[in-house]
């Protein structure tokens, strides 16, 4: 295959790495072993802060942008990897040291593919992307810490307009919790409360600085926006609470005290997706195949070609879009 094809390479623009359309062919990619032909990817906060070049993301340069793929394996020079295979890869470091997404074709490691669950389509798998898997990872370590009960307490989402905040408001609600939604977006909650929202804060009133301890609230909570929304949520999480931090879409400074951990025994939960090691995929995968309502993930997302990604990059970043966006890449 000699032919060209379009890509989203990060590359230095005034000594900052940003997005560039460029043509490749298969001799710029890196020698990884297994050949993917890319169907979808994905458009996640990170993947705006690298177009963008607002955030400090890729870490060589050039690179292939896009923190996840999905398509069908081509060719494989191991076994356990074959033509046909459906894939996904989230994370890895892509778009950071590695070639990611944004490419029609993409050679990957093959200890990074997860094998693409039968009940999911490969643009599915890509409105779920790193947001969703991460949203899993988020309900699931609420729930292995256990102290979260279905209909007991209420359990807070915070970005919950956005894509992470979206599939845990989904998943959350499907499980049978109680779910508030934190938004900043007034205009969303009829679509929030389609996802299973039942009650609403705004951001405003999660952002106000207050007291380190305040009115116990939250059982548990998903947080995709850090800084003074999370000293909020950790502050009106009640005794013995706990809090799946995420993200950092509000600012990545924590402006807390010890308060809520030493006197109400809160929890914090730390999430990653990117080194998750591959079991805990597999069973966020699993989790999402089982759980995830294939309506409400239609319903929360929009598929755009990657032509559209300047724009897109500079939307997700100003909070203006609305649960997943689908990078079409063919
Ligand atoms: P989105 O932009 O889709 O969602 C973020 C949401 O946060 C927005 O929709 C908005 O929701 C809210 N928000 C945006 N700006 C602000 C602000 N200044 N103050 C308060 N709230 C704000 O991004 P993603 O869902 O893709 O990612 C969310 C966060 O999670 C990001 O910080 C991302 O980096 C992080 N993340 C972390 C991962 C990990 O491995 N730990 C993996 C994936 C994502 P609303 O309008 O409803 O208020």
């Amino acid at each position: 295959m000699s032919e060209s094809f379009t890509a989203v390479v990060l590359d230095n623009v005034d000594g900052k790495p940003k997005g560039l359309f460029r043509e490749l062919t298969l001799a710029d990619l890196t020698d990884h072993e297994v050949l993917v032909e890319v169907a979808y990817s994905t458009l996640n906060y990170k993947d705006g802060l690298a177009f963008t070049g607002k955030g400090r993301i890729a870490r060589r340069t050039p690179v292939i942008a896009g923190a996840d793929l999905a398509g069908t394996v081509i060719s494989s020079r191991v076994p356990d990897w074959k033509p046909g295979d459906r894939v996904v890869v989230n994370g890895f470091g892509m778009t950071e040291t590695e070639g990611g997404g944004y490419t029609r074709y993409q050679r990957v490691k093959p200890e990074w593919l997860l094998r693409l669950p039968d009940g999911f389509s490969l643009e599915q798998a890509m409105a779920i992307g790193t947001a969703g898997y991460t949203a899993a990872l988020s309900v699931l370590a609420l729930e292995d810490w256990g102290k979260i009960e279905v209909g007991s307490g209420e359990v807070l989402v915070t970005g919950a307009g956005g894509g992470v905040g979206s599939i845990a408001v989904s998943l959350l609600a499907s499980r049978g919790y109680n779910v508030t939604a934190g938004t900043g977006r007034p205009e969303v909650q009829e679509y929030l409360r389609g996802l299973g929202a039942s009650a609403f804060v705004t951001r405003e009133e999660l952002a106000e600085k207050a007291n380190p301890l305040q009115k116990e609230r939250w059982t548990g909570a998903v947080d995709s926006v850090g800084s003074s929304v999370l000293a909020n949520v950790l502050a009106q999480t009640v005794y013995g609470g706990g809090v799946a931090a995420c993200g950092l879409a509000g600012g990545a400074d924590l402006p807390t005290t010890v308060m809520p951990f030493i006197l109400r025994g809160v929890t914090l939960l730390g999430i990653d997706s990117v080194m998750t090691p591959m079991p805990k995929r597999v069973r966020a995968w699993e989790f999402l195949d089982k759980v995830l309502n294939r309506d409400h993930l239609a319903a929360m997302t929009t598929v755009e070609p990657m032509s559209n990604l300047p724009a897109l990059a500079e939307a997700i970043l100003a909070g203006q879009t609305r649960g997943r966006v689908v990078i079409d890449v063919t």
